[in-house]
């Protein structure tokens, strides 16, 4: 089954993707993970190119598309995979379909996350990140290191406040069109509303589940 994950920065995409994954044994594809992988690496050939990321800006879709298709082939044998914070635009969209067709394959399931934005910013400003693992917690629950590996928290670098806006802009002006783009598929929408900043993690995933067992997607 392969997944795709639309939802504006800080609405739990990551989250859910990483406890979708173990669940149903798929494999998650974070965008932004490799892209800040590759930012480890300045001898990196993209690592110019990525700079983009530290002013909220989107990477080019050229870009985007090659590096997700990369990832790609090595996931050939995957069970099907969750695709976090791709495809952005349209574009990435059109190109998805092309990939994942070249190889019999297809997106089953669109889970939309429609957060309101006072739940983002608590979320984005409050954020940390294990170094290690990737897990992600919240300041408030008061963690000096990784519950699950004992790896360093960490802030990532666009969760400040001006490029948080400028994040919230670009997601506002390219989702529509991919929202667009998956409501006239041929795949199950899913649309989570959520304007609880005190959800835990585990209840939005329990209803993930519900619903796609509703459809008969899961058993
Ligand atoms: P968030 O959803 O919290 O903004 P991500 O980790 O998904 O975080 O992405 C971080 C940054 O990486 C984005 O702000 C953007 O600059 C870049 N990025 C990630 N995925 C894409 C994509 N599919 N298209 C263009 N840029 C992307
Ligand atoms: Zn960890």
């Amino acid at each position: 089954m392969n997944i795709v994950l639309l939802g504006p920065p800080g609405s739990g995409k990551g989250t859910q993707g990483q406890l979708l994954a173990q669940t149903f044994g798929l494999v998650q594809l974070s965008t932004g993970d490799l892209f800040r992988q590759i930012l480890q690496d300045p001898s990196h050939p993209l690592y110019d190119s990525l700079q983009v990321i530290k002013e909220g800006k989107l990477v080019s879709d050229e870009i985007v598309n090659a590096v997700v298709e990369d990832a790609l082939i090595k996931l050939k044998d995957a069970k099907g995979v969750i695709f976090d914070g791709f495809p952005r635009t349209v574009a990435q969209a059109e190109a998805l379909d092309r990939m994942l067709n070249s190889m019999g394959k297809k997106v089953e399931v669109v889970l939309d996350f429609d957060v309101t934005k006072d739940v983002l910013l608590h979320r984005l400003l409050g954020r940390r990140v294990c170094s290690s693992c990737k897990r992600v917690f919240h300041i408030k629950q008061g963690y000096t290191e990784c519950p699950e590996c004992q790896g360093q928290l960490t802030i990532r670098e666009d969760d400040n406040e001006e490029v948080i806006i400028k994040r919230f802009g670009e997601y506002n002006q390219k989702s529509a069109g991919v929202k667009e783009y998956y409501l006239n598929a041929d795949c199950a929408y899913i649309r989570l509303f959520v304007n609880d900043p005190d959800i835990s993690a585990e209840e939005v995933n329990k209803w993930i589940i519900q619903e796609l067992s509703k459809r008969g997607l899961v058993q």
